[in-house]
């Protein structure tokens, strides 16, 4: 039986109490071999992160020269969870000072923010009898910064095949020189996909303190479906458009590997959650739309030339513009004597886009150049919308409905989304009615 890998975080390891719900979880399945572990999450609302206080700590001992003040909310954290565990054996004090010492010596940001995942997996290992194997001597960056795929995966997989239950830190590896380096914030949902990969994990499961996926944004809607499956090409777009659950670099190794992860909540976990598939192991399920997502603040630049279809280059020096301001562009739908650029409005403040108008005239000599801002953006994704007649008309007709103005419209080259661009301000009112006209009228 292959193993299953398993990544806790957020809440979910934010005291002792939490983390004997994780050990119990851990036990109760005998394939549930590896953990990869986060530092101390947030208790409370308001409360502060270890890895937060640990980077106040680097700042401490670039500024003061030392980061005892700091510190000592970091040992009296990792104390009380020793104490609410009931393992009075365990010399948390002295690994406490040790690490205070380290961080005073490196004087590195990387290597301060990563002890907050060092600590939990040394408790945590402890607690379950299980070994702490240090992410510091199976994961590997190479010179550019990026994995090092060809020395990661046979170190983790060799290390590994030794250990009948090991816990790992998450969020960090060792650099071309020796050193620790962390990846971007929330990057332990990174460490637990590269060890799923190099393990062939049965699956990888990511437990946080959500049931899984849901198919809106909770905010807008009230109490929205939970999905139970999706493929790792909706997630992408999903989270691309803002819902964000996992670290949106940790599905690379998985999917690579063709391994599925699985979303539990730690607090529920007879919760089915969210299961991602990869495309090799996806079958079409019984919905039309998996879900809705969106962002705010787009500007669209539409442009206008009579015969634009028979001008050659008219694209690329439009895009060139872009290009030598480097500014991304989201879309480009067109037409035969049109064409739109759809450009997140936070690179066009402070006298860009009067240049890139400028420059875009002298390139191409438009007839017309017009430019809608504070436009949003809502993707409406699913695999089942390819195959299921009447998909486009029933959205649209939702928005007419609900009198929405709709700006632009994209139909990915998939299939698997249709975007609209709406006006800021009618943004919640249009996943509303997208969301009601496919998953309220199921039964149609
Ligand atoms: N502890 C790190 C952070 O706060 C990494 C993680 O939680 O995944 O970003």
């Amino acid at each position: 039986m292959k193993p299953i890998v398993c990544k806790f975080g957020g809440s979910s390891l934010a005291d002792g109490n939490n983390i004997l719900k994780v050990c119990e979880i851990l036990k109760s399945d005998p394939n549930r071999k590896y953990a990869v572990v986060s530092a101390p999450g947030k208790r409370f609302s308001g409360d502060i992160k270890v890895t937060d206080l640990l980077y106040e700590c680097y700042r401490d001992v670039t500024e003061k020269g030392d980061c005892s003040e700091t510190f000592a909310k970091i040992r009296k954290r990792f104390t009380s969870i020793v104490e609410e565990l009931g393992m009075n054996g365990f010399n948390i004090a002295g690994i406490l000072d040790e690490t205070e010492k380290q961080i005073g010596e490196q004087c590195s940001a990387d290597f301060t923010a990563s002890r907050g995942e060092y600590l939990n997996a040394r408790v945590i290992a402890a607690k379950l009898g299980w070994e702490f194997v240090d992410a510091k001597d199976i994961i590997f960056f190479d010179k550019n910064g990026s994995l090092d795929e060809a020395r990661s995966y046979p170190a983790i997989a060799e290390k590994l095949s030794r250990c009948n239950g090991a816990v790992i830190p998450g969020f960090y590896g060792t650099d071309s020189n020796g050193k620790i380096k962390t990846f971007s914030r929330g990057g332990s949902d990174i460490s637990g996909s590269i060890v799923a990969r190099a393990v062939n994990a049965e699956v990888y499961e990511n437990w946080t303190d959500v049931s899984g996926f849901l198919a809106c944004d909770p905010r807008i809607v009230n109490s929205p479906e939970r999905i139970e499956v999706i493929s790792f090409k909706e997630l992408r777009e999903l989270s691309y458009m803002g819902a964000n659950v996992l670290h949106a670099d940790s599905i690379f190794p998985v999917r690579k590997g063709d391994i599925p992860i699985k979303i539990k909540n730690t607090f529920r976990p007879e919760d089915p959650g969210t299961l991602i598939l990869p495309s090799k192991k996806y079958v079409l399920q019984g919905n039309i739309v998996t879900g809705i997502a969106g962002k705010k603040d787009f500007t669209v630049i539409f442009l206008e030339k009579s015969m634009m279809n028979a001008e050659i280059g008219f694209a690329r020096k439009v895009l060139s513009v872009l290009e030598s301001h480097r500014i991304c562009f989201e879309h480009m739908p067109s037409g035969i004597d049109t064409l739109s650029l759809v450009i997140e409005s936070r690179y066009l403040t402070g006298g860009v886009m009067d240049v890139l108008l400028e420059e875009i005239n002298k390139e191409v000599h438009p007839d017309y150049i017009r430019v809608l801002e504070n436009i949003a953006l809502v993707a409406t994704v699913g695999h089942g919308m390819a195959s299921s007649i009447g998909t486009s008309a029933r959205l649209f007709r939702a928005l007419s409905e609900a009198e929405i103005n709709v700006r632009m419209i994209d139909q990915g080259s998939s299939e698997l989304n249709i975007i609209v661009g709406i006006d800021n301000a009618d943004y919640e009112k249009c996943v509303r009615a997208i969301y009601h006209a496919f998953f309220d009228k199921k039964a149609e």
